[in-house]
């Protein structure tokens, strides 16, 4: 038998084969846990981020009192009392200020600490006076660094904090956009002292990175699986509790960040941002306090991180900051003198793009560029309206006038039918001017600086191939304090990386100049508005704040015009202060979420105020320059009534005179008063009318403005069976039925009914009006399909006064138990147009009420007056974008034409229009119930207008009536000097194509005035101004009042007259220099 032979393996020397698995998801969540904030933080890596912590030594506390603004000064001279973490303070939009105390231990020596502070709300820290950081506990902005590297001289540490008692979107009741909750509490959850493990961090940003890029990367993507083992291998190389296990961690993701992009990738222009509305949820007075929050934080990553840009709008923002935190303000100052605070957009504030009339859009840019010039010493080259309900056709032209040819928006991504088919394009306004439009294709502008976003934003982008270029806003909006340490170290890692779009941190002019110089010859263009298939319930919500907005910016005008006069005939001195301070008051009003109605109710409380202090001030502004203008050495028995024409045309009209009685002031009655103090037509209230002419941009008196023959022309009113009245002059002849509504509208010298055979107009309509979500915002299109006539009579239409000036009937209709309409309808003698004084009595909960005008017209479009010019809409639903454009806004009227024939709808104070075939609908008034809840709720006035025409709309004159309508005749007794000659035109237009609109004294010369005309009609044509005012020089200017070299525009002046040709609906601005 063999012996068997026992061998001895010796071990083998190389490491056993390492396993390797290979499963996705795994993976993937493996390093999502990895860096959890939620879970394993007792073994992963975030759970290392602040290794050592202890409570702050001492926290105390003083409650400000309420609604009164309380300074740092104030405040610390206060009593404050001992409190503790857990405590609860309130109540809703109260102020608390805290004073913590921190005694660091000294074993901490050398580490990076900070203060974390979690009040569940936002606040400001200060230290030795100064606003330092905003804090936000919606986004977990808990820290406040103390010190990055802890000294042993060093280690005590005092702050104030200031709370407000808000979350970043106000204090909703349950749900964001619910009115607020009044009553609300916010707790103090910590204020604890902590070690900062900026290893711990680094990592734990490279983590997340090559997480998303794996997670986000499209399937089957080469560099995806790398990501993805890359960060495998990492965790599988990290020992959390031993810090030097992170270098072997950083050497294998460096291999993977090291790998640089090709010469053809996608390049993404960061630039951090805050949108802060300028009020919304929360009052003005508090956004000031937000900016301060935002702002303080942005200027310390300044001062951290050197390539670290900043994109800031508003002037009215800069102003508050600049009063109330002068040091942040002069931070502030600093980096935008080294170009990284960038102020853009160059308004006064991000106003609606609808709604503003021309010149107050002019005055947003004027006051706003004037700002930036002056504190800065540079005006902003970008239009920057990120989040706005829709923006003007003549926009564009507005821009370049103020010299803007570059525009920057992102809310046309909410349409919610249609996308919109470019991110970069030329946007051409109604008159062909073009801008360089842009559009992040990120779809928001408050980016986190993550992978996903960063991908999504270069694959959505539409105008690949064309450009290679976009724009990419980063920053927490409203409060939550802008762009944040992690969003910068985010984007710093990824500025070039294979497989993802470059980043660069940028300028908007950068950006900008990049598209101009490469790609602008390929890129496409979209004329005329840019519709926002939402919110479209904005042009009506908060009837008032658009009345009061359209009274103020007339008003405001008719003071300019007025002191101008008074200036040029060296009466008085031009009110330039109070004039810019109300005008001012005016912008801020327009502010995106005030005008459109989507504020809470304390916002409109604001509001109004400024609105009345703008009445009341414009008003006495308005009586002083009349009145100064007269007031000459006189005798003092000479008192006339004083009529002032605010609008660039003649015009006739009935005036109506109510208070003094000229009559019964014999001693105030000029010689040649020999008839005049006879009123016409004395009204059913007492009113002495009076039928005069009185010439454009001018005034006249009663004696030389009376037309006393008006026989040919009287107006009167007839019973007719049925309980029809027929009402007539000379101009147009129409049929009321009981209702109040009209069956029949004739124009004088034609048989055509303009009026639909199977429907009367002016029908009340009440629509349900619920929206999916954004209550003060939508009207939805299936509204349309819940049409109810108001028809429940209070009392049969009755004609009230007859002749000879002036005829009036009245209706009232009941809408519900709790709202009315009590309406007097007029035809004033020689009127081309039916007015319908309104009132209502509104107490309705999402209801929508219009009023509707079947006519007869045959057309497929309706036009609409806008910003110095009008549009054309379809009316019909043939695409999918005529369809979503079921309402719209207008200003002054509306008008569906025929040839031959047309019926415009004028009005005082409404922006929110329909037309569907040939029907007009002008909506009056919404009951929406968030975030204001009691929004439209109480008593409204209003008046409209109907006018039937011959020919068409612009030979009609209906652009002069819309203008009429809104700027009745001025009347004012005054000291009447016999030198004046009355009646007397300061300016006098020889085509009624060419509107002056605006009359002002120059911002900076006090011998000079500004003219702003354009033309209306839509075609080119040759005008002569005649003025006289005596000047010396007339040159042409910009919205900003620069004089500019235009060799295309060829201008003559020849004694008193301003000779030129206009293209169509071109806005021209003159600057004369009186003598
Ligand atoms: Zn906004």
């Amino acid at each position: 038998m063999a012996a068997s032979r026992l061998t001895v393996e010796t071990p083998r020397k190389v490491p056993m084969e390492q396993v390797v698995m290979k499963h996705r998801r795994t993976t993937l969540e493996r390093a999502e846990k990895f860096i959890s904030n939620l879970y394993f933080t007792d073994v992963n890596l975030y759970g290392r981020l602040y290794p050592k912590q202890c409570e702050a030594s001492m926290i105390t506390h003083w409650a400000a009192p309420l609604n009164v603004y309380t300074s740092y000064e104030e405040a610390v001279k206060q009593k404050f009392a001992p409190v503790e973490v857990g405590q609860s303070f309130g109540p809703t939009w109260g102020t608390h200020w805290f004073h913590v105390t921190v005694n660091v231990p000294l074993e901490w020596i050398g580490e990076e600490v900070r203060l974390r502070w979690n009040s569940s709300s936002e606040a400001l820290v200060w230290v030795n006076g100064q606003p330092r950081q905003g804090l936000c506990s919606e986004y977990e902005r808990f820290d406040f660094p103390l010190t990055d590297n802890l000294q042993k001289e060093k280690c005590s540490f005092s702050v104030y904090i200031e709370m407000a008692c808000n979350g970043m979107f106000g204090a909703g009741d349950n749900g964001m956009i619910a009115p607020p909750k009044l009553d609300k509490t916010f707790t103090l959850n910590f204020c604890q002292v902590a070690v900062f493990n900026r290893k711990a961090y680094n990592l734990l940003r490279e983590v997340e990175l090559l997480h998303d890029i794996a997670k986000h990367m499209p399937e089957g993507s080469e560099r995806g699986y790398q990501a993805l083992y890359t960060v495998n291998d990492m965790i599988n190389n990290c020992d959390v509790n031993d810090t030097s296990s992170y270098e072997r961690c950083h050497q294998i993701s460096a291999k993977f960040f090291k790998q640089r992009n090709g010469d053809s990738q996608h390049t993404t222009y960061a630039m951090g941002h805050a949108h802060i509305d300028t009020a919304w949820l929360w009052p003005y007075s508090e956004t000031i306090r937000k900016c301060a929050r935002s702002w303080s934080c942005t200027i310390r990553l300044m001062e951290k991180y050197p390539n670290f840009t900043f994109t800031c709008s508003q002037a009215q923002q800069y102003e508050w900051i600049k009063e109330r935190y002068p040091s942040l303000y002069e931070d502030i100052k600093k980096f935008v003198k080294e170009g990284r605070f960038i102020p853009v957009g160059g308004t006064w504030v991000e106003m609606d793009g609808l709604i503003p009339s021309g010149e107050a859009f002019i005055r947003q840019f004027l006051y706003g560029q004037k700002f930036f010039e002056k504190e800065f010493g540079m005006t902003c080259k970008e239009f920057w309206l990120p989040d706005t309900f829709g923006y003007s056709g003549q926009l564009p032209q507005i821009m370049r006038h103020c010299g803007i040819t570059r525009f920057l928006t992102q809310k046309m991504s909410w349409n919610l039918v249609n996308k919109f088919p470019h991110h970069t394009f030329y946007w051409e306004g109604i008159d062909n001017s073009k801008v360089l439009a842009h559009f992040p294709s990120g779809d928001t502008y408050e980016m986190k600086g993550n992978v996903q976003e960063v991908l999504r934003t270069a694959k959505n982008f539409q105008d690949k191939g064309r450009s290679d270029k976009t724009a990419f806003l980063f920053g927490f909006g409203d409060g939550g304090n802008g762009p944040s340490e992690d969003m910068i170290e985010r984007l710093d890692r990824i500025k070039d990386v294979d497989g993802l779009p470059r980043v660069k941190m940028s300028t908007p002019d950068e950006f900008f100049t990049a598209i101009e110089n490469e790609d602008s010859s390929k890129l496409c263009r979209w004329a005329g508005e840019l519709y926002l298939e939402m919110h479209n319930g904005t042009y009506t919500t908060h009837a008032k704040v658009k009345k009061m907005n359209r009274k103020c910016e007339l008003l405001l005008q008719h003071v300019e015009f007025l002191s101008c006069v008074a200036m040029a005939t060296k009466s008085s001195v031009y009110p330039s202060v109070e004039l810019n301070r109300l005008w001012k008051l005016l912008l801020l009003n327009q502010f995106h979420d005030v005008l459109p109605g989507s504020s809470i109710g304390m916002v409109y409380e604001d509001a109004h105020k400024y609105y009345n202090s703008i009445m009341e001030s414009g008003s006495n502004l308005l009586a002083q320059a009349s009145t100064n203008i007269f007031l000459k050495p006189c005798d003092e028995s000479d008192k006339s009534l004083v009529i002032w024409n605010t609008v660039s045309w003649d015009r006739s009209e009935v005036i109506s005179v109510q208070g003094q009685d000229e009559s019964e002031s014999p001693n105030k009655r000029r010689k040649t008063d020999t008839n005049v103090n006879v009123p016409q037509q004395i009204d059913k209230k007492g009113n002495k009318l009076y039928y005069v002419k009185v010439p454009s941009y001018g005034m006249s008196d009663l004696v030389n403005s009376c037309i006393r023959d008006i026989n040919p022309w009287s107006v009167n009113a007839e019973n007719m069976d049925d309980g029809v009245i027929m009402i007539k002059n000379d101009q147009i002849e129409a049929c009321i039925d009981k209702y109040g509504r009209i069956t029949k509208l004739l124009v004088n010298g034609s048989n055509k009914n303009m009026i639909s055979s199977d429907y009367p107009a002016n029908q009340f309509i009440l629509y349900d009006d619920i929206p999916l979500y954004w209550d003060a915002w939508d009207v939805m299109d299936y509204h349309l399909e819940t049409r109810k006539p108001v028809m429940k009579l209070l009392k049969p239409a009755e004609i009230e006064d007859n002749g000879p000036l002036r005829v009036t009937v009245m209706v009232s209709l009941e809408i519900s138990k709790e709202s009315q309409i009590e309406q007097t309808i007029i035809l004033d003698v020689a009127s081309p147009y039916i007015k319908f004084d309104t009132k209502v009595k509104w107490f309705e909960n999402r209801k929508f009420l219009k009023v509707e005008f079947p006519t007869s017209m045959h057309t497929r479009e309706a036009t609409y007056d806008i910003q110095f010019g009008h549009i054309r809409r379809p009316n019909h639903q043939n695409t999918s974008w005529d369809t979503a454009r079921y309402e719209v806004c207008g200003h002054k009227w509306t008008d569906i034409s025929e040839y031959g024939f047309g019926v415009a709808v004028l009005n005082d104070s409404k922006y929110g229009h329909s037309a569907v075939d040939n029907i007009l609908r002008l909506s009056l008034l919404r009951s929406s119930k968030a975030p204001d809840r009691n929004a439209d709720m109480g008593e409204h006035e209003f008046t409209y207008g109907l006018m039937p025409h011959t020919g068409t709309f612009q030979e009609a004159g209906v652009i002069k009536q819309g203008y009429c309508l809104n700027s009745p005749l001025n009347t004012q007794y005054e000291h009447y000097d016999s030198n004046i000659v009355a009646p007397s035109s300061y300016f006098t237009l020889d085509s009624s194509q060419v509107v002056l609109d605006t009359v002002k004294k120059s911002e900076d010369n006090d011998d000079t005035i500004i003219l702003r005309l354009y033309e209306s009609f839509g075609g080119s044509c040759c005008c002569t101004i005649s003025t006289v005012l005596s000047f010396s020089s007339v040159q042409i200017c910009n919205g900003l009042e620069q004089t500019t070299e235009d060799d295309t525009f060829d201008i003559k002046t020849t004694g008193d007259k301003i000779t030129f040709n206009i293209k169509p609906f071109q806005i021209l601005t003159l600057k004369i220099k009186l003598n």
